[in-house]
């Protein structure tokens, strides 16, 4: 009966009409049903593993400074200016002075240049499943994110059994464990920015690791005697590309000063998070972050990733 009476109520404007179209769209439907589910399941896997789920900081006077360029986006508070969360790394690292397992669904905002509009990939205000793990090691994260990925996919395949959601009987379920490829083989083997041909070419979720301290932001460490990080981006099949970026932190003050300096970031823009580094408040610990609009995009074998959203921001676009 509502429905109904929503179609003969018809929009005035043709921006309506398009947000209208997108939100009744069967593919948009379909998508975020599934990552309803998704969410569900990410959920319940990592409480059952003993992590507390912490509610999401969206605005702090620090946040991630980001490896690429995006335009700041900041409010006044109070006399106070305050960033809009980019990624909530020092809020996780922090928090693992309270709890030795933490993860949030975490709202992002990062204002990319308008020509990520057309990569299929970017959206503005995304969502990521943040997760970090008290003197875990990057190959602990590895190893539940590979667990965390086959449950969901087991998950998905049982919910659209049960009628809850609609997914493609073409949707396999990974293999564990995944291949792992170090950033200068992956460069070697396909050349330069070899992110999309990789991803094209492989059939099952690739670990990228070893990313060269250039490539990536400070907080991720350093292995000594070399010029690469303890880090990973995990790369999905099909084209989908890269959907999680994690690794072992830098905790030590005099080594994330360091990189702070290598990198050029301003000292002032992180003060508060420096001061409690100086006292050594930040414990050892190794997380990742995966986008929850990536993830279901792959899962349900969507090119688009503004058909993930019922309000999708597109860089460089006015949405609602
Ligand atoms: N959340 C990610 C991490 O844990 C960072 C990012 O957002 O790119 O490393
Ligand atoms: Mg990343």
């Amino acid at each position: 009966m509502k429905e109904e009476r929503l179609k003969t109520q018809k929009p005035e404007s043709s921006l309506s009409w398009q947000t209208y179209g997108h939100l009744t769209d069967p593919q948009v439907r379909q998508a975020v049903s599934v990552q309803s589910e998704l969410i569900w399941l990410s959920q319940s896997f990592l409480r059952n593993e003993g992590f507390v789920q912490l509610l999401p900081t969206i605005i702090s006077p620090i946040t991630d400074p980001l490896n690429n360029e995006v335009d700041e986006a900041s409010i006044n508070c109070y006399d106070n200016r305050y960033r809009l969360t980019q990624s909530m790394i020092f809020h996780k690292q922090l928090s693992l002075n309270a709890y030795e397992k933490i993860f949030i669904v975490s709202p992002n905002i990062r204002l990319e240049r308008p020509f990520k509009a057309s990569t299929g990939v970017h959206l503005f205000e995304f969502t990521q499943i943040d997760l970090e793990v008290r003197n875990g090691s990057r190959e602990d994260i590895m190893d539940l994110i590979e667990h965390l990925t086959v449950y969901i996919a087991c998950g998905l395949k049982e919910s659209a059994l049960n009628g809850r959601i609609d997914i493609s009987s073409e949707m396999s379920i990974p293999t564990i464990p995944f291949e792992k490829v170090s950033y200068r083989q992956a460069e070697d083997r396909f050349g330069r920015g070899f992110e999309v041909q990789l991803s094209r070419e492989i059939k099952n979720p690739v670990w990228l690791t070893d990313v060269p301290v250039t490539k990536r932001e400070f907080y991720d460490r350093l292995k000594d005697g070399t010029s690469v990080l303890d880090d990973m981006d995990l790369i999905l099949p099909q084209g989908h590309g890269e959907v999680l970026s994690g690794g072992r932190r830098e905790h030590e003050y005099d080594r994330i000063i360091r990189r702070i300096e290598m990198k050029g970031v301003s000292q002032d823009s992180l003060r508060w998070y420096l001061d409690l580094a100086r006292e050594g408040l930040i414990p050892p610990s190794s997380g990742c972050g995966f986008g929850v609009e990536r993830l279901t995009k792959y899962f349900c074998g969507i090119d688009d990733i503004a058909q993930t959203r019922l309000f999708p921001k597109v860089p460089g676009t006015l949405c609602l």
